[in-house]
């Protein structure tokens, strides 16, 4: 952990890492609700983050991504500037609001007081259940250019990429996609829907009791069953 690097978009950039206010978010935490962050530009270049409580009817989305690639950061709550831009591009690729709220756990799980990171890393299930998408980021899936696969084969090769990703070979990452109402991944040149429903989630619970091969087919029938649709 103590070699962890956030990393930036591109290698060469060395933007500065922009926090969220985290009094606000460790207070929403300590009283047992959802902090969620929007993205807001300001002048010169600038951009702030706003935090916000979760309500039952609050719409937000909530990232899901491989801590190895690098969004993960152990000391603060903040990401750089490039990938938070990178958020906001994502968001309006995907026909969304710049200042879409979001709840990622970089941002949102207090990281210097242990109890209070439990606590949050508890909601966790509710989180990523009462999203309205789940937003998959997968190094190596935000690489692949969906427009470069042929017309009949293209959701083939792109349900074909997701089940052989990084994100879909851990079990945490994997759970976090399970519970989703939607999932959305993110390719080099655009945004992918997938739909999600209830009975999925049954199949998976079913499928979590089973081998890893097992599972792999369950969840290759889940994907294909609930199809990506087309953008
Ligand atoms: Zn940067």
């Amino acid at each position: 952990m103590a070699n962890y690097q956030t990393r930036h978009i591109r290698d060469e950039c060395n933007c500065l890492d922009v926090s969220i206010p985290v009094e606000e978010m460790t207070r929403i935490v300590t009283e047992g609700d959802v902090p969620l962050v929007s993205i807001h530009p300001q002048a010169h270049g600038i951009i702030d983050l706003c935090v916000s409580r979760a309500t039952n009817a609050t719409d937000y989305v909530a990232f899901s991504h491989v801590w190895s690639n690098g969004l993960g950061n152990p000391q603060g709550n903040s990401l750089p500037q490039c990938q938070l831009e990178y958020f906001a591009d994502a968001f309006v690729e995907a026909g969304w609001d710049r200042a879409r709220l979001f709840w990622i756990d970089t941002l949102c799980i207090p990281i210097n007081q242990a109890a209070l990171k439990t606590k949050a890393i508890n909601q966790m299930g509710l989180i990523y259940s009462a999203a309205s998408s789940v937003f998959v980021l997968d190094a190596e899936l935000q690489q692949i250019r969906v427009s470069e696969t042929a017309d009949h084969s293209h959701m083939l090769a792109l349900q074909a990429h997701i089940l052989t990703s990084a994100w879909m070979g851990r079990s945490w990452t994997l759970q976090e996609g399970a519970l989703a109402k939607a999932c959305s991944f993110a390719f080099a040149d655009g945004i992918q829907h997938m739909r999600s429903s209830l009975p999925d989630l049954e199949r998976y619970s079913l499928a979590t009791k089973k081998s890893n091969g097992d599972r792999l087919g369950m969840l290759s029938n889940l994907i294909s069953s609930r199809g990506l649709q087309e953008p």
